[in-house]
């Protein structure tokens, strides 16, 4: 079966999240199970320069706004998947990040930017149309940055299906309805029953909208949008679709997140042989000038400082875990504000906080693998993947009962999970914690059970071969 996963980020070329992790290692776990999954891409300036033996394959045309965009094929440089890259200099090679300068401030073409990438996509898909010899059996999209293409096959009459797979709904490519010109999709797609998002253009809605299924990372964030309270205001249609939305865990890339293999880390260590772990949190206690302390309970956070983590709640409580004896080492960059108050709750207290204000994919390891805690107090979570990481590293999460995090991590047996985003409930979690950690046979026991969880692609994989099978037949 031949798909195409379009996708704006993809490790280990280019990253701003989750998405990324996901879309690195679910087509090469759909290949390792027999089907032909292919990669497209943005040419973004970090992904030409990721890749090697690129070759030209065809050029595209009938793109919005006149552009002429070029196709190359490579290898995927960590797992050989087969990926396209879209060449368009003028939407896609320039500084900053994938979606915004420099300076923070999104780039003012994104909604032509990823109409163009979204159209590539669905040419790519339909029949006639496609100057590639490669023609997929069905189309594969994932979050807003790719909606668009649902719309293009649809309002084109095209029958290649298509899956939208939502990775956080509170990401929708909003744009003003002027914007509808600019993406080349007809007036009458401007309703309701269309791209039409209270007034305005959604991306994310269009996905929802016109694809042929609909999933989501997590069977508890799947029936978490649909409800008001998470539903962003897309919960009506969500609900509506009922049938046509399930929800996939995601999967970790043990290639990448595993502690007896790990590239990053100065000590290996095991289920079996956990002495390793200690070595770890000596070294990175030294590295972020962390008192030195073995038994000191050490808290792990790493995470995008935005208001949907709940890193409020952890400043809220940082003087108790601190009182406790604890000691807490972040990693994160993201609002400002967030970022100036771990910045300050570290300076306040050198040598008990450290606050890495950065984006550091090595220390990100070092982190899960000498942390004896991590904390994820989110007020929402589709899947997450650092609750992941923690519970194979044996670090053991405290995580806020939503989305993915309540599927994953089980109170009292791999983790600890509170039910409201408060910081007295984060409080009560945390002080179960610690007093687990003071047994050392149960904290052990705890350590192991996380780590002997099976959270490989494999399982997930094959969820979404049975789905792309009933779209295809
Ligand atoms: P989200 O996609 O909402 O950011 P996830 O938990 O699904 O959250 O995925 C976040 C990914 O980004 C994880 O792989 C995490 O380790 C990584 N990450 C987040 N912030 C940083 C950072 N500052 N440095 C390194 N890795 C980070």
């Amino acid at each position: 079966m031949r798909i195409l996963f379009a996708t704006s980020e993809a490790r280990p070329l280019i990253k701003t999240g989750g998405l990324a992790d996901v879309s690195g290692a679910l087509p090469a776990a759909l290949r390792k199970i027999g089907l032909d999954c292919r990669l497209l891409l943005p040419g973004y300036p970090a992904v030409l320069a990721g890749i090697d033996n690129a070759e030209p394959v065809c050029n595209l045309s009938g793109l919005p706004g006149g552009i002429t965009a070029t196709l190359l094929q490579a290898p995927m440089p960590d797992n050989g998947v087969p990926l396209y890259i879209l060449v368009a200099p003028e939407l896609f090679q320039r500084e900053g990040g994938p979606y915004q300068d420099v300076a923070g401030h999104d780039h003012p073409d994104n909604a032509l930017r990823f109409a163009v990438f979204s159209k590539a996509a669905a040419i790519l898909a339909s029949d006639g149309d496609s100057p590639l010899a490669w023609r997929p059996q069905l189309l594969h999209c994932n979050d807003w940055q790719t909606g668009l293409a649902p719309a293009y096959l649809r309002l084109a009459g095209q029958t290649t299906p298509s899956l939208m797979t939502v990775h956080n709904l509170a990401y929708q490519g909003i744009f003003p309805p002027a914007d509808l010109a600019t993406v080349e999709l007809p007036p009458e797609s401007f309703s309701m029953e269309g791209v039409e998002y209270y007034g305005n253009l959604s991306f994310l809605k269009a996905g929802l909208y016109y694809a042929d299924r609909l999933t989501t990372v997590s069977p508890t964030y799947a029936e978490e949008i649909r409800q008001p309270a998470l539903g962003m205001g897309m919960q009506g249609l969500l609900a509506a679709r009922g049938d046509d939305l399930v929800g996939i865990l995601n999967g970790i890339d043990s290639g990448e997140w595993n502690p007896s293999s790990d590239r990053h880390l100065p000590c290996k260590f095991s289920a079996r042989a956990l002495a390793g772990k200690k070595q770890c949190k000596l070294k990175l206690q030294q590295d972020l000038n962390l008192e030195p302390g073995k038994e000191t309970p050490l808290f792990g956070i790493i995470a995008r400082l935005a208001q949907q983590k709940g890193l409020d709640l952890i400043l809220a409580i940082a003087d108790g875990i601190l009182h406790r004896g604890g000691q807490i080492a972040l990693l994160g960059t993201g609002e400002k504000m967030l970022e100036a108050a771990f910045r300050e709750l570290g300076a306040s207290h050198p040598g008990r906080v450290a606050a890495v204000i950065g984006y550091d994919e090595g220390l990100s390891h070092r982190i899960e693998a000498a942390s004896d805690l991590f904390l994820m107090p989110s007020r929402f979570e589709p899947c997450g993947l650092n609750q992941l990481y923690s519970l194979s590293y044996g670090t053991v999460p405290i995580v806020h009962a939503t989305g993915g995090l309540r599927d994953t991590v089980e109170d009292g047996v791999t983790g600890f999970v509170f039910h409201e985003p408060t910081p007295h409930a984060l409080w009560l979690a945390v002080e179960r914690a610690l007093r687990a950690h003071a047994d050392p046979k149960m904290w052990q026991r705890m350590m192991r059970a996380g780590m002997k969880r099976d959270f490989s692609w494999e399982k997930s994989a094959r969820e979404y071969e049975s789905l792309y099978r009933g779209l295809v037949a």
